[in-house]
């Protein structure tokens, strides 16, 4: 049902008067098929066209091509003729065909005779537009910014309630598809902030408006978990009266790790290296005094020792060295093709001098070639049969077993010796891990660890099978080409 015009176009004068007075909206008189009748001086002066250029003419001429293919001028006409009023947000074409944004305002109006028109009052807001332009392009960019941040963000209110936290907050407290706004942030951190230290200060912040920076926070449920924290917080000054604090959460766990494991190797170094260097120094001493006796038989046997131990340094020295530039990355692989079982035997025989009493058995099924850095194996194997004397418990026999398993070799080494608890067993390759019954022998726990990552690197596997008190296996796999 069409509603009544709301205004009479009944006396010209004054109709004419109130069209040409107003100086900030331009207005435009159109019939109801949309042809524009009279416009006035404001609408000239605000979108550069004269009188004639648009009088006479459909009033679509000031819509741009997309909003005239969408037919929004009938519409508009139509909703005002219908409803009496309409109102339209939507771009202008100037004169000069720049586009402007403006809102519109269509009434229906009727002149004494009884004929209808629309009065259009249309309201330049390209300024308004453009800062909500802006405002929007703002927060986009800030969202990006918050989603491309590695550090949790997120600002609590006095309540300590989450207002706002990016995707990082939720990746690092693991709180998958969970609704973090509105969460209580207290509860949220309560199993890793066991003495309420962080909430304590958070609290403190909110309330004296004062920040804090570089607090630790530490969360260990189990080892494999444990994650430590770096937390900033400072008061949100956005001009209003709320006292909300903006937290940023900095995951420092491989740098704290980085630290220790530096700290493991200075210890490592003052225990390890010690000792070895006093006894040279003690052989050195008492050959001096002994040079003087010419006591031959004595003189070769602290020669002898202090060669042992100068060996045993060597060893460690190299040990440390190695396991230093793996995990600075410069560790790369020299690859040949050589058969397999040349390069278990180059390291049974080394071992086997040094060890003469051991019987190192080997099970060789083929003589399969391979393509691998031959040297970094000889250190692999070498390695583990080191480890089944040093750990043997006076068991002598050690067997090698080679198999061929779906385009891998695979190598076993089982001794006899005092094997591993269960509860050991699944560190034993990680970095300095040392079982505790193993301390007093002489090691740093880096062997296996370095045995690991030349097998990686291989792109193979290391594990190990073991009952404390009844021997260990230890193997490898690679695969038989790159
Ligand atoms: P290290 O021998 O210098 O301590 P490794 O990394 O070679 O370092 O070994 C780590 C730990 O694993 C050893 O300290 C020992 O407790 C255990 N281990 C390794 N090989 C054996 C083995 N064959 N039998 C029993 N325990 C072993």
């Amino acid at each position: 049902m069409p509603q009544a015009p709301v205004a009479i176009y009944n006396h010209l004068n004054y109709f004419n008067a109130l069209f040409h007075e107003a100086k900030e909206n331009a207005v435009l008189l159109l019939d109801t098929d949309g042809i524009v009748l009279e416009v006035n001086k404001a609408f000239i002066s605000s979108f550069g066209y004269e009188r004639d250029d648009v009088c006479g003419k459909h009033f679509r001429m000031l819509f741009t091509e997309e909003d005239r293919l969408k037919d929004r001028p009938d519409k508009e006409i139509a909703a005002a003729v219908s409803q009496g009023q309409a109102y339209d947000n939507n771009y202008l074409v100037q004169k000069d065909n720049v586009i402007t944004w403006v809102s519109g305002e269509s009434t229906l109006i009727k002149d004494e005779a009884g004929k209808i028109y629309v009065l259009k009052i249309i309201q330049n807001i390209n300024e308004q537009k453009i800062s909500e332009n802006a405002i929007i392009s703002l927060s986009n960019f800030t969202d990006s910014i918050l989603k491309s941040i590695e550090d949790g963000i997120v600002v609590l209110n006095k309540d300590l309630k989450i207002i706002r936290a990016n995707e990082s907050f939720s990746r690092l407290f693991a709180l998958g598809e969970t609704k973090i706004a509105d969460a209580d942030f207290a509860k949220l951190i309560a199993r890793y902030d066991k003495n309420n230290d962080l909430l304590h200060k958070i609290q403190l912040a909110v309330s004296s408006k004062k920040g804090f920076s570089n607090v630790q926070l530490q969360l260990s449920e189990n080892t494999a978990q444990e994650k430590i924290f770096e937390v900033n917080c400072s008061p949100v000054k956005d001009g209003s009266t709320e006292s909300n604090v903006l937290l940023i959460v900095h995951d420092i766990t491989v740098q704290k790790q980085a630290e220790r494991d530096r700290d493991d190797m200075i210890g490592f170094i003052g225990h390890e290296l010690r000792n070895p260097i006093t006894n040279v120094l003690l052989s050195h001493n008492l050959l001096e005094a002994l040079v003087e006796t010419n006591d031959a038989g004595t003189i070769k046997e602290l020669l002898e020792r202090s060669k042992k131990n100068v060996l045993r340094l060597n060893r460690m020295i190299n040990e440390l060295y190695n396991s230093t530039k793996i995990n600075a990355g410069h560790f790369e692989l020299e690859k040949t093709e050589f058969y397999f079982t040349d390069m278990i035997s180059e390291a049974v025989e080394t071992v086997q001098m040094l060890h003469p009493d051991y019987k190192i058995a080997v099970d060789n099924s083929a003589g399969t070639v391979v393509t691998a850095d031959r040297y970094r194996l000889v250190q692999v194997v070498t390695n583990y049969l080191g480890n089944s004397i040093k750990y043997a418990g006076g068991k002598k026999d050690i067997r090698i077993s080679i198999t061929i398993q779906n385009n891998f070799v695979e190598v076993a080494v089982k001794d006899q010796g005092i094997g591993i608890a269960k509860a050991h067993l699944p560190f034993i390759f990680d970095r300095f891990f040392r079982a505790e019954k193993t301390m007093n022998l002489e090691g740093i726990g880096l062997g296996l660890f370095l045995c690991k990552q030349i097998i990686h690197a291989h792109n193979g596997h290391v594990w190990a099978e073991s009952e404390e008190g009844d021997g260990s296996t230890f193997y490898f796999s690679i695969p038989l080409r790159p």
